[in-house]
């Protein structure tokens, strides 16, 4: 198991391959945001930044939203996978940001997660990207990448991998360490065929040594 030291190391050394690295998603608006992630779920970022300009454009803020008949929320995300569950969250949400938080998305994880189709992992990503807020998401990237790195126990469930992550890594690295590793499961640790002969981490990476070594 990768000591604290060493897993800031490892967070460090991936900082230097993505030094941007942020969420892809496009938004212009706290609750623009939270839309897209909710929608992101199973989907990936591009398709739902192709159909966000036109949402947006149609209900600029909650109290739009809130109104909005379902079938026609349907409509505008057809695209991305469990669209017609996804359109009734987001206006199940938007009615209750309007019902119960004066039309302000809310600033901490518990009222995020009171949200009709915001779980842990998207109140995180919010609380992180809205406002700055030190969290962890942890999505199938950063489960992959720190259990191959064994920054983690190979057993560890979703809330084990951000609780074990938050105690070994400092609280100010904790935004960038849930882009950086999403960006290296996404460029470097893929799921198939990650790069180890490649890696820059290959010297602290179990996984890695014994991959290279029966290849
Ligand atoms: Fe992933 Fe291989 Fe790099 Fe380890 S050495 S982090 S398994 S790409």
């Amino acid at each position: 198991m990768l000591s604290a030291e060493e897993c800031l190391k490892a967070i460090e050394i991936m900082g230097e391959s993505f030094p941007d690295a942020h969420s892809s998603l496009t938004a212009d608006t706290d609750f623009h945001f939270l839309l897209a992630v909710i929608m992101s779920a199973q989907t990936t970022d591009k398709a739902v930044n192709l159909l966000t300009p036109k949402l947006f454009e149609t209900y600029k803020t909650p109290y739009e939203l809130a109104k909005a008949d379902i079938t026609d929320v349907m409509s505008l995300i057809k695209t991305i996978g469990l669209y017609r569950n996804k359109a009734k969250y987001l206006v199940a949400c938007a009615q209750k940001i309007v019902s119960d938080f004066a039309g302000i998305v809310p600033q901490t994880r518990k009222e995020l997660m009171s949200l009709p189709g915001v779980g842990r992992k998207t109140a995180d990503v919010v609380l992180a990207e809205c406002f700055g807020i030190p969290a962890l998401a942890v999505d199938t990237h950063v489960t992959r990448v720190s259990k191959r790195l064994r920054m983690v126990a190979q057993s560890a469930d979703v809330l084990k991998i951000e609780r074990t992550l938050m105690k070994k890594l400092p609280e100010s690295v904790w935004i960038d360490a849930h882009f950086r590793m999403i960006y290296w499961g996404r460029y470097q640790c893929t799921a198939r065929s990650p790069k180890c002969e490649t890696c820059p981490l290959l010297g602290i990476c179990a996984e890695g040594k014994q991959r290279v070594k029966t290849n």
